[in-house]
């Protein structure tokens, strides 16, 4: 089944590393030599960072214009943080890692953090389309076989897919695995991440009103204008119903709330009528939390939590607004929560 198959049966064990301090220039030419795209750089044998071709040739660019003064080290140009996962992450939660932090290289480390292996993301790309296909032959079989069999094929296949289909946003699965590694890393680096929970205002008001059909569309002209105003290191996906969630990494909670207030100012100046709300048009509200470098929070549920009460606020204050909850007010439970949120 898709969901056992794991990285380590898929990553390269014969990875060659280099150091922080290691010459850039050695190691440009051991990449020439070997026809390696990328190089991890460990220290005691833990990813701290990745020089890939995309680096070398950004370095170039800036050669161009500026010789470097001596000889550069690996530690002066390598990307850091470099994003892991672990040898029991599955094949499903890595591709969904690598798509959306658009990774191309993924070490794979052990349970203590050493570096044991490396899976490129048309490695797990190429075993997902087996998967896929296999799947999809089972169906086309299935045919003249019992429906229960055809229902069950149907079913992985459906597990197989990291999009929500009427959307087209990321869905709530790929959301849980792009959270729980975020947050794991965000715990791991001590680097800041932040979420904002986006909800429909008077939403069962407008299907009411224009019909579930209209809802639809309403549902997919957010999603779009929501993809256009992010930027591209940011994830969206469908939390539930009505319900989308932004994943900003390194991102403040003011800077977080800067983009939710021009996101929903912008949505709102498309005016989507929507006769039954008080607003006039289809508004959204948003809540906004931050992981904060040092003594975040435990889980990313805790995040999204707190996110939620901020929209319930922004709920209860009128609407068509965005509200962060600060961490100092985090465990003030006179602060309401929202229920409700739609499955
Ligand atoms: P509020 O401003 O408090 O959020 O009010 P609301 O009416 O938006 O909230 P409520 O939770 O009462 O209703 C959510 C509605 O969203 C009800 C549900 O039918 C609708 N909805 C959820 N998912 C979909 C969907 O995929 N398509 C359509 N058309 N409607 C949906
Ligand atoms: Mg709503
Ligand atoms: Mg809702």
């Amino acid at each position: 089944m898709h969901a056992d198959i794991l990285v380590s049966s898929l990553m390269t064990t014969s990875v060659t590393s280099t150091i922080a301090n290691a010459y850039l220039a050695d190691v440009i030419q051991s990449m020439i030599d070997n026809h390696y795209s990328c190089m991890i750089v460990v220290d005691n044998d833990k990813p701290i960072g990745i020089i890939t071709e995309r680096d070398i040739v950004r370095l170039m660019g800036l050669f161009i214009s500026d010789k470097p003064q001596g000889p550069m080290r690996v530690g002066d140009v390598m990307s850091v943080p470099v994003a892991t996962v672990s040898v029991d992450t599955t094949l499903f939660e890595a591709l969904v890692i690598s798509s959306a932090q658009k990774i191309r290289h993924l070490p794979v480390v052990s349970s203590t953090g050493q570096m044991v292996g490396l899976v490129t993301q048309s490695d797990l790309a190429k075993a997902h389309f087996r998967i896929y296909e296999k799947q999809r032959e089972i169906i086309e079989h299935s045919v003249t076989r019992r429906t229960q069999e055809l229902l069950q094929a149907n079913d992985q296949l459906r597990s197989l897919s990291l999009v929500d289909s009427l959307t087209s946003l990321g869905n709530r699965r790929a959301m849980e695995v792009d959270l729980e590694h975020s947050h794991s890393q965000a715990l791991r680096y001590n680097r800041s991440y932040s979420v904002a929970l986006f909800d429909v205002d008077y939403f069962k008001l407008y299907n009411d009103c224009y019909g579930h059909k209209a809802g639809d569309t309403a549902l997919r002209s957010i999603s779009e204008h929501l993809l256009k105003s992010i930027r591209t290191c940011d994830r969206l996906y469908r939390y539930g119903g009505e319900e989308i969630l932004l994943i900003m990494p390194e991102t403040t909670l003011y800077g977080a709330l800067i983009l939710a207030d021009r996101i929903l100012l912008s949505f709102a100046e498309l005016n989507i009528p929507h006769e039954k709300s008080p607003l006039g048009g289809i508004t959204l509200s948003c809540g906004v939390a931050s992981q904060i470098e040092i003594n975040g929070y435990d889980t990313w549920e805790d995040l999204v939590d707190l996110a939620d009460r901020g929209l319930y606020v922004s709920k209860n204050n009128g609407r068509n607004r965005a509200t962060i909850i600060p961490p100092e007010d985090a465990v003030d439970n006179t602060v309401p929560r929202m229920h409700g949120i739609n499955p």
